[in-house]
C-alpha cells in the first residue's frame, strides 16, 4: 500500500506542484486549502487527487481534518507544511493584525498541522516532515517582519523535531524557495517582482515545480539520514 502525504495548501502555487510530485512519485495525497473552492474542484477534475477545505491557523480544525483524511486514505506518513500567506507593510505602518494573521497562518499553522500527526509517526516509527520555509526567513526582507518571523521560525521547529524525532526514525526539513513564480508573487506590483527578479543570479523567478522535486527528494527514502537540514533553492539569490 502506498504512503499517504498530506499537503497543506496544496491545490495551488507550490503546494499544487508538490502535490502532483508526490502522487507521480507513487504517494496517496491529501491535499488542503483554506476557501477557494473552484480551484480546489478544478485541481482534483486534473489530478484525482482528494481535496479537504479547512483554516491551518485553528488547531480543532487541523486536528478533525486530518482525523477525516487518516479514517478515508490511512495514516499520515508523510506531512508537508506548506499552506502560507503573506501581509506586508514597513514594521512602522503594520498593523497588530497584519502580525497576527501572519504568525496564526505561518508559524501557528505548522505546529497545528504537525502536532496532530506526530503522534502515530511516533508509534509506527517513520515519519517525514517537510516545511516549506523562505529564503527570506533566512535573509529578512524590507517590509516582511512578520512574514520573516515566522519563515524562520519553521528552520527552529524542523531542526528541534529533528532531535526528537530521529531516533524513531522520522526526519524534519525545511525548504527555503526564493522567488517563485505563483499567485503570491504574482500579485506583487509588476516594478517591484522586476526590481526582485534582477537581484536574481539566474535571471529568473523559479518554478513551482523545482520546489516540489526538493519536497520529494526529502520525503522519500533516499532521503533518511537529511534530517534538521534547509535545502535552499533560490537561483544563488542567498547561500544561507
Ligand atoms: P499561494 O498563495 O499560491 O497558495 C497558498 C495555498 O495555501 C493555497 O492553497 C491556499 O488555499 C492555502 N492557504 C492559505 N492560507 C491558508 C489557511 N489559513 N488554511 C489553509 N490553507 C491556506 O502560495 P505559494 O504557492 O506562493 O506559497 C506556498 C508556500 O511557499 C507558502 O508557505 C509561502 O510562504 C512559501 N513560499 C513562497 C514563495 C513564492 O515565491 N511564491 C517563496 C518562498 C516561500 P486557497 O487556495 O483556498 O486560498
Amino acid at each position: 500500500m502506498s504512503r499517504v502525504a498530506l499537503v497543506t495548501g496544496g491545490t495551488r502555487g507550490i503546494g499544487e506542484a508538490i502535490s502532483k510530485a508526490l502522487k507521480e512519485a507513487g504517494y496517496t495525497v491529501a491535499a488542503t486549502y483554506a476557501g477557494n473552492d473552484e480551484k480546489a474542484k478544478a485541481f482534483t477534475d486534473a489530478t484525482g487527487i482528494r481535496t479537504y477545505k479547512w483554516n491551518v491557523a485553528d488547531y480543532g480544525e487541523s486536528k478533525a481534518g486530518i482525523e477525516k483524511v487518516e479514517a478515508d486514505l490511512g495514516p499520515i506518513e508523510i506531512v508537508v507544511a506548506n499552506a502560507g500567506i503573506t501581509r506586508d507593510a514597513p514594521f512602522h505602518k503594520m498593523t497588530p493584525e497584519q502580525w497576527k494573521d501572519v504568525i496564526d497562518t505561518n508559524l501557528t499553522g505548522v505546529f497545528n498541522t504537525i502536532h496532530p500527526v506526530w503522534p502515530g509517526m511516533r508509534e509506527r516509527k517513520f515519519g517525514r516532515v517537510i516545511v516549506i520555509s523562505s529564503v527570506n526567513g533566512q535573509k529578512g526582507q524590507f517590509a516582511q517582519t512578520n512574514y520573516a518571523a515566522t519563515k524562520a521560525g519553521d528552520i527552529g521547529i524542523v531542526r528541534s523535531l529533528a532531535q526528537e524525532g530521529a531516533r524513531n526514525n522520522i526526519t524534519a526539513n525545511a525548504v527555503c524557495p526564493g522567488y517563485i513564480a505563483t499567485e503570491m508573487v504574482m500579485a506583487v506590483p509588476e516594478k517591484v517582482r522586476e526590481s526582485i527578479i534582477a537581484q536574481i543570479p539566474a535571471g529568473r523567478l523559479g518554478e513551482p515545480e523545482e520546489i516540489a522535486r526538493c519536497v520529494a527528494f526529502l520525503a522519500s527514502d533516499d532521503a533518511g539520514f537529511i534530517n534538521g537540514s534547509t535545502i535552499s533553492a533560490n537561483g544563488a539569490q542567498f547561500f544561507g
